[in-house]
């Protein structure tokens, strides 16, 4: 009853649109969930994603929620990090990725989460992670643990090669480090980015993943850019 009169008072809005939001949806309203962009990838071992890291990392299973689009309902979300929050936006969209994708079993055989890091300068400078956000509303959807301790993304030596090949650059940029990884032995880990492009993040961190025993890897990420 409380609830219910606080409701009216205020009502919640959606995050895309800023129309009021009657029930429990997820803070984005019914037709502009049906406006997203989705991918409707139905194979998960072969698709787009999936070739863009053939020859670079194997994983089990990938797959990317709604393709980027200007102007699009995926990009209204991302403004309303502005008003929202980036802890609220990002949380949201992991809820309505795995809302999305849970049907298809994605999910199943994955034993945990983990959220492509970043380093911990840029974190202290910015103040989160937007992937961890993604990874906790995957969470609520899929009640699967979250990992944040056992990988690291290093301190970018951008400025030493800065000289050099771009690729280099990029190589040099994406370093990570394991570190405790005993309870991640024989696991199937899903890793968790925001978007795909030229993947040489995800590269990197997935193959310092595999130096793990007899650990698996899956992709998700919210979007593509392909
Ligand atoms: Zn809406």
């Amino acid at each position: 009853m409380l609830k219910a009169i606080f409701n009216l008072i205020y009502p919640k809005i959606c995050y895309a649109c800023g129309e009021a939001i009657s029930g429990k949806i997820n803070n984005v309203c019914v037709s502009c969930r049906a406006n997203l962009a989705f991918l409707d990838i139905k194979d998960f071992t072969n698709n787009p994603i999936q070739q863009l890291f053939w020859g670079r990392v194997t994983f089990e299973k990938a797959t990317a929620f709604v393709k980027f689009e200007k102007n699009g309902t995926l990009q209204k979300l991302l403004h309303s990090l502005k008003y929202r929050g980036v802890k609220d936006v990002g949380v949201t969209l992991g809820e309505l990725a795995a809302l999305e994708i849970e049907g298809s079993g994605f999910f199943n055989g994955i034993d945990v989460l983990i959220p492509v890091p970043i380093h911990a300068k840029k974190q202290k400078k910015r103040g989160y992670n937007k992937s961890h956000y993604i990874a906790e509303g995957v969470g609520n959807i899929t009640t699967l643990p979250i990992n944040l301790t056992s990988i690291k993304k290093e301190l970018n030596t951008a400025s030493q090669t800065r000289k050099k090949r771009f690729e280099r650059f990029e190589n040099v940029s994406n370093t990570f480090t394991l570190l405790n990884t005993g309870d991640l032995t024989g696991k199937h880990i899903l890793l968790i980015d925001d978007v795909v492009t030229t993947g040489s993040t995800l590269e990197a961190c997935a193959n310092i993943l595999k130096e793990i025993e007899g650990v698996k890897l899956s992709l998700l990420t919210i979007s593509a850019t392909y």
